[in-house]
């Protein structure tokens, strides 16, 4: 990072300016330290989620948002997302109307391989989802 001295900041008043983006080294500092102070408070609120479904005994926590469907539920055991995962499912013995959501297919696909009409009833005979 290369920092050069150009106009004092309108919001810090140091004039201290990274190179290429003009920003502000100081703005830029205080920036990028609220974020990973964020961040961090968002994998304790995590691993706070995760220890409670533990103690539950439930297979499944609110963890970090999916970066494909953006749900947070999670498998403990996996990490993996439930919504994902069960569109892999869906994937995997396909057949299932396209233009439809995850959840819709899922609810299609669930009488049809598994023989439950509702999650509870999924959850009921020992399936994971
Ligand atoms: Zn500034
Ligand atoms: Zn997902």
């Amino acid at each position: 990072m290369i920092t050069y001295i150009g106009k004092p900041c309108k919001l810090c008043g140091t004039n201290e300016k990274i190179l290429g983006t003009k920003r502000c080294v100081y703005c830029r500092r205080k920036s990028q330290k609220e974020y990973h102070a964020r961040e961090k408070e968002k994998k304790q609120l995590i691993e706070k989620n995760k220890q409670a479904a533990i103690v539950q005994k439930t297979r499944i926590y609110e963890g970090a948002a999916c970066s494909r469907c953006h749900n947070a539920r999670r498998y403990i055991k996996s990490n993996n997302c439930v919504t994902c995962t069960r569109s892999n499912i869906i994937a995997y013995y396909g057949n299932v109307t396209k233009h439809k959501t995850p959840e819709e297919r899922w609810a299609e696909l669930r009488p049809r391989f598994f023989d439950t009409k509702t999650d509870d009833e999924f959850r009921g005979r020992g399936f994971w989802v």
